[in-house]
Order: structure tokens, then C-alpha cells, then sequence
């Protein structure tokens, strides 16, 4: 595998602790935009859903995602499926969309390593020995990208973000201010949804 495909020190500082998963995601996310033609996303172009969801291991996959791709949490360019699966599509509205999928023969001869005796005992990667998760890293990174991912592009993919809106309004019970999108009334006043009583 190239060096370009394995995160910078960075990467593995804004994420937390080391593990596998935050660099097949960030392999995931990189090849992804290649495979698309485009650059790391500065503004807001490049969407990512990841089929994951919650309460299953390998999340970390989304962390390497973000960064790889610059279609982060706070750019509102990442939204999870919640399909349960190890798994994301890439799209770029000029360019199309491509999904990747680990493939299940490498996450069964992944589970074989040390690393996970540790993760199913409940241990966090920070307190796994360091040479246990170095292992598991440095074998992710000897497989080749055709071992770890199906690749499938996805013509028909479409999606269209919601239109952006400065619009905003102060709450009329505690004054604070609301985007109107999510601004609710009540006996005719505007409130903000906590204020309303209102489960959304
Ligand atoms: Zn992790
Ligand atoms: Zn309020």
C-alpha cells in the first residue's frame, strides 16, 4: 500500500487512541475521492454516507472518513445510514458516487488478531498493549486495497442537501435565538422546540 493511503500523526491524534479502523476508513475515504476525481473537500461538495450505525465496533471507520475526505460532522457533509453495515457511498454532484464495502473474507481474517481478545473482554484500544495494536495496524496496511474493498460505482445515486437559510428568530419563552427551519409556534408565538413542548 502507498504511504499516502496511511493517516498522518495528526489523524491518529484527532482521533484518540490508535486502532485499525480509523485508517481503513481513512484508506477508504482517500481511495474514494481519487476514484471520483476529486480533491480533499474544503467547502461543502463532497457528501459521505457510511452504512454504519451504533452499538457495533468498527465506528472508528468514520473518524478516518471525515478526515480523508474534509466531508466532516460540522459541514453537515456526513450522515450514517444506519444500515449496520461496513460500508459507505461517496458523492460529488459533478462527479457521481461510489460505494465501498469491506470485504467479509477481510474482516474475518482481521477478527483472528490478539487485538480483539482485548476488545471483546471490554478493554479500550488506549489500554490494549501497544505491540498488539501496531500488529493488527501494520497487517491492515500489507493488504492490498482489492483485498479490503468492493468497490461498486452507483449512477442512479441522488441526493439533494437541504437549502441553506440564515434566517433566525429569537424564542419568545427564553430569548434565545432559533433558525427557522426548526422554529415552532405556540398560542401563536414562535418557540424554540424545547421551549415548546413539542417532541421535534
Ligand atoms: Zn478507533
Ligand atoms: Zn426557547
Amino acid at each position: 500500500m502507498t504511504t499516502e493511503l496511511i493517516p498522518p500523526e495528526w489523524a491518529f491524534e484527532f482521533h484518540g487512541h490508535r486502532c485499525p479502523f480509523m485508517p481503513i476508513g481513512y484508506r477508504m475515504g482517500k481511495l474514494a475521492i481519487q476514484n471520483l476525481g476529486v480533491e480533499r473537500e474544503v467547502d461543502h461538495g463532497l457528501f459521505v454516507f457510511p452504512e454504519l450505525g451504533e452499538g457495533h465496533p468498527q465506528t472508528c471507520m468514520m473518524d478516518g472518513m471525515q478526515i480523508a475526505t474534509g466531508a466532516t460532522y460540522g459541514k453537515v457533509l456526513i450522515a450514517k445510514t444506519f444500515y449496520g453495515k461496513l460500508a459507505a457511498t461517496f458523492y460529488q454532484p459533478q462527479k457521481g458516487a461510489v460505494r465501498y464495502a469491506l470485504n467479509p473474507d477481510f474482516i474475518d481474517a482481521m477478527g483472528k488478531f490478539e487485538f480483539f481478545i482485548y476488545r471483546k473482554k471490554g478493554i479500550e484500544p488506549s489500554h490494549i498493549p501497544a505491540a498488539v495494536v501496531v500488529e493488527i495496524i501494520n497487517w491492515v496496511y500489507e493488504q492490498s486495497d482489492e483485498t479490503l474493498f468492493k468497490v461498486e460505482p452507483k449512477p442512479d445515486f441522488t441526493f439533494t442537501p437541504v437549502k441553506g437559510s440564515f434566517n433566525k428568530t429569537k424564542c419568545s419563552v427564553c430569548g434565545e435565538y432559533v433558525f427557522d427551519r426548526y422554529l415552532r409556534m405556540k398560542d401563536g408565538q414562535p418557540v424554540c422546540i424545547p421551549c415548546s413542548g413539542y417532541g421535534k
